[in-house]
């Protein structure tokens, strides 16, 4: 029989989709992976369970332990699944700026919600390094970390960048996504430009990150923003991203990211969260710049209802200057 095994065994192995209206808009095969079929919804469900598998096999997290993590969003909700399916507890530090929505979700997933003000990085009361000396104060727990623990890389580079290789008979020509801990580009770059050095590797940004002046003048500047994305962008260039091969990046504003998502649900069907917006914005820039007859691949990372009052509710659009 044809079965997945359990919640763990239906995490990954995505399919492969070709976006048909970009597609023949550009000439190109614009393809996606479908990260939006994980169980928990997201191309977070990746990370969490191989950061959660590696701590297990170094015998840091072993049975009935807790998982603690700073995270506002998908991270946290893959946790939560992975955890649930064998049996830890989980303990999630958010910042007081995110949607209500949010929070509700993680509780109705078992976990353990903190708060906490919302502070830039570099103030020790930020969530993240709240959640890291919590962390430590437990006995059998460990502090998922996902920013600078690269498991979260591994995961990508075991998982998604072979099945990306294979799924396009090794013919594919590009590859592009947006980065929040960079776990998804660093690990699929690492296996695919393993397989082929002509492999294009781009890296597509949100306005109000960093990165884009990183790869394109080896300077982690920030650049005007803010952006209505979730889940991307970056002020610093985490241990996960640090030497990543990147050929090249695109910077994508907010109303190509919104002309994108409505674009999709309106002609192709699709519903779609802003990551993949900024995705699908990267990779038909990537074609137009290639031409036509190239096989160019992205993520699509998470559906739109976890959007529903941001980016697909009109007032606040409008409030933000944008148009739907
Ligand atoms: N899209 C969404 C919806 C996300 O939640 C995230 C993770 N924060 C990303 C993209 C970025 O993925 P990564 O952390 O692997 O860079």
């Amino acid at each position: 029989m044809k079965v997945k095994k359990g919640l763990v065994g239906a995490i990954g192995d995505t399919p492969l989709i070709r976006i048909e209206s970009l597609s023949e808009e550009t000439g190109c095969n614009i393809l996606g992976k479908a990260e939006f079929m994980n169980p928990g919804g997201s191309v977070k469900d990746r990370a969490a369970l191989w950061m959660i598998r590696e701590a297990e096999k170094a015998g840091d997290l072993k049975p009935g332990g807790t998982v603690v993590e700073g995270t506002a969003g998908n991270t946290g909700i893959g946790i939560l699944h992975v955890c649930n399916s064998r049996g830890y507890d989980a303990v999630i530090y958010m910042p007081d700026n995110q949607s209500q929505e949010k929070v509700d979700i993680l509780k109705t997933l078992g976990a353990e919600v903190r708060v906490v003000p919302t502070v830039p990085y570099k103030d020790e009361m930020n969530y993240q390094k709240q959640a890291g000396r919590y962390a430590e104060t437990l006995e059998n727990a460990i502090w998922a970390n996902q920013f600078d623990n690269t498991a979260n890389r591994l995961a990508h580079y075991e998982s998604t960048g072979p099945e990306i290789w294979d799924q396009t008979d090794g013919r594919v020509d590009a590859f592009t996504c947006s980065v929040g801990t960079g776990g998804t580009l660093a690990g699929v770059s690492r296996y695919l430009k393993e397989q082929s050095q002509d492999v294009q590797i781009v890296l597509a940004d949100p306005h109000g990150s960093a990165l884009y002046n990183w790869v394109t003048t080896g300077e982690a500047e920030m650049t005007p923003g803010p952006s209505i994305t979730e889940g991307i962008g970056n002020s610093r260039v985490t241990d996960n991203l640090a030497g990543t091969e990147i050929d090249d990046a695109v910077q994508i504003d907010d109303q190509a990211m919104v002309d994108m998502v409505y674009t999709m649900l309106r002609k192709d069907g699709w519903f779609f969260g802003s990551s993949t917006g900024i995705n699908l914005c990267g990779a038909v820039a990537l074609a137009k710049k290639l031409g036509p007859g190239h096989n160019i691949v992205t993520m699509l990372c998470d559906d739109g209802s976890k959007y529903m009052s941001r980016l697909f509710n009109p007032r606040f659009l409008e409030e933000k200057g944008l148009r739907a």
